[in-house]
């Protein structure tokens, strides 16, 4: 067979040739703005002869620090095309983290939205190797800053070339992207993705039993485009010639509702925090999303309740998935299989509850404590994974030696595999609770928790205890209209049918908000501590 060289840029030519007319719609600050791919792939093109020439070299690290927008979009496109790295900074970390990540990647030049101009005033005599400042803006001139050199994107790509060749040698190893990780402690850690590696993703994303994106869907990644590459979306959506939809900054569940409905939105990505708010605005008002075909759901656990909800009350088709920043991210996903299909709703949700099973390329292992573990939906062990899209390093860092071993991704999740081969996790090594040398999980917990009515979001931690070592707390927030209608006794009586008695909280705290990670997950470790200050104020 030709050996030919699966690289990003090629998937931009696709588009086009085969799709011109296609649109990517993108909400902005004015309002939408509707581009076809030729516009697209025009401005792309001519991003990347001004990127050269602002002195961008094949390698170098370009930095984006935006929403879901066009202009992102065609980063994504012209960075890669001159061989350059994109690197998608997640806009929520905190501003030492921001530093560390671009210092570390050396971005020499940075693509930022308008709105991030204070942050970036502040840090910009530390960051040690950009070169230039390029603002995305949806105003005719920039408003005045004191970063230098800096150039307003469109009056910049302006002046560009919109028939620039893309690079036309590349080696299919070279990176065409890098993404840090949303450590919840410790630095972020770099994960450099390869054009092979995201050429390949793409083709699961297009696979009848993967995602199954094609030309005919319309797609909205609502999932950052800093978090492990919208999860891949937007790569795969211009090279399918799918209608892309992006939300643009700010936006709300009622935005997103909105954007369904207007748009015919087939599917949609985000974690569960995203859905479970759409959820809530589906439920308050109404709005018409019969255009959905999936709601990808991954990041995160998502609730059964919530699953059933989008299905039986919405009749949304919802798609339960897994992945890492080290596995581009998509490698394991919930589909039924045809002859599940005829089992009782009950079975049916929670299989779909599960994270699925491993899509084709990639391979996995589970190992507990005695070696690979059964099949039997009982044992526990670490999930380990290869393949042609699963990171082998980190990006300079010394942890690489902690997750990767004899060639496989340890990937730090505890789970259950069942005879069907359907993975459950059953939570983050770190995060399961140790009761009397037994586990328990919190993701279980939390899951039957959010089940309750008055309940909105319920997060499971395990308190140090003298005899059985951890017990677990939960800690819940409930909804407004059942606030002080509840009590703690209520709760575990509706826990009691569902576990054994030991796994039963020891207590439940009541809060106003759970704390979250940058990219919606809940953050065990701020609670952990927030929970132990409150033990320590009641003496
Ligand atoms: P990140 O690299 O930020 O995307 O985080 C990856 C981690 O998120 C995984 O190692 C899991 O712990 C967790 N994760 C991702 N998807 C799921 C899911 N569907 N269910 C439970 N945990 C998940």
């Amino acid at each position: 067979m030709m050996n030919i060289q699966l690289t990003v840029p090629s998937m931009m030519e696709r588009a086009e040739k085969l799709f011109k007319k296609k649109q990517v719609i993108s909400r902005s600050t004015k309002g939408v703005d509707r581009l076809t791919y030729e516009e697209v792939s025009k401005r792309t093109r001519q991003l990347s002869s001004m990127l050269v020439e602002l002195g961008v070299k094949r390698g170098d690290r370009v930095g984006t620090f935006a929403w879901n927008h066009h202009r992102h979009l065609e980063a994504y496109f012209g960075i890669p095309g001159i061989g350059a790295v994109l690197h998608t900074i997640n806009i929520r970390l905190d501003p030492q983290q921001i530093i560390y990540v671009i210092n570390h990647a050396k971005d020499k030049v940075l693509l930022i939205d308008e709105c991030f101009l204070p942050l970036f005033e502040k840090i910009h005599h530390e960051l040690t190797h950009v070169e230039a400042y390029i603002i995305m803006s949806d105003e005719p001139v920039l408003s005045s800053t004191s970063l230098q050199p800096v150039y307003h994107y469109e009056q910049l790509i302006e002046k560009g070339n919109d028939c620039y060749p893309f690079i036309q040698d590349l080696d299919e190893q070279e990176p065409a992207g890098i993404c840090y990780t949303s450590a919840t402690t410790g630095k972020p850690k770099g994960v450099v993705y390869s054009h092979r590696g995201i050429y390949l993703h793409c083709m699961a994303l297009g696979l009848t039993d993967g995602v199954g994106l094609s030309e005919a869907d319309v797609a909205m990644p609502v999932v950052p485009m800093f978090h492990v590459n919208a999860w891949g979306l937007p790569f795969a959506a211009v090279w399918f010639g799918t209608t892309l939809v992006m939300p643009g900054p700010f936006f709300t569940p009622a935005i997103l509702a909105e954007l369904i409905q207007n748009e015919q939105i087939t599917i949609a990505a985000g974690v569960p925090t995203i859905w479970l708010g759409l959820l809530q605005e589906l439920e308050n008002n109404a709005y018409e999303t019969s255009s959905l075909r999936a709601l990808i759901c991954g990041g995160s656990a998502a609730p059964q309740s919530i699953i059933q909800r989008f299905e039986e009350k919405f009749n949304i088709p919802f798609v339960h998935a897994y992945g890492m920043t080290e596995t581009s991210p998509l490698v394991i996903l919930s589909r039924l299989k045809s002859y599940q299909t005829h089992q009782s709703s009950d079975e049916k949700f929670s299989l779909k509850a599960k994270q699925g099973f491993i899509v084709p390329g990639v391979e996995m292992r589970v190992i507990g404590q005695q070696g690979e573990v059964k099949w039997n939906g009982i044992e526990m062990g670490e999930l380990l994974l290869k393949g042609p899209w699963i990171a082998s390093e980190y990006y300079e860092d010394e942890r690489t030696n902690e997750a990767f071993k004899d060639g496989w991704l340890h990937t730090g999740d505890v789970v259950t595999v069942d005879e069907e081969g359907f993975v459950k996790i059953v939570d983050r090594t770190k995060d399961l609770i140790k009761s009397g040398g037994e586990w328990i999980s919190s993701v279980d917990l939390e899951n039957a928790l959010m089940a309750h009515e008055a309940i909105f979001e319920a997060s499971v931690i395990a308190v140090p205890h003298e005899k059985w070592q951890e017990r677990p707390v939960a800690c819940v927030v409930v909804k407004k209209e059942y606030k002080n209608q509840i009590t703690k006794e209520e709760i575990i009586q509706f826990l009691e049918p569902q576990f054994a008695k030991w796994w039963l909280p020891d207590d439940i705290i009541f809060m106003e908000e759970i704390p979250k990670t940058t990219v919606g997950k809940f953050l065990k470790r701020t609670l952990r501590e927030q929970v132990l200050q409150h033990y320590e104020l009641k003496g």
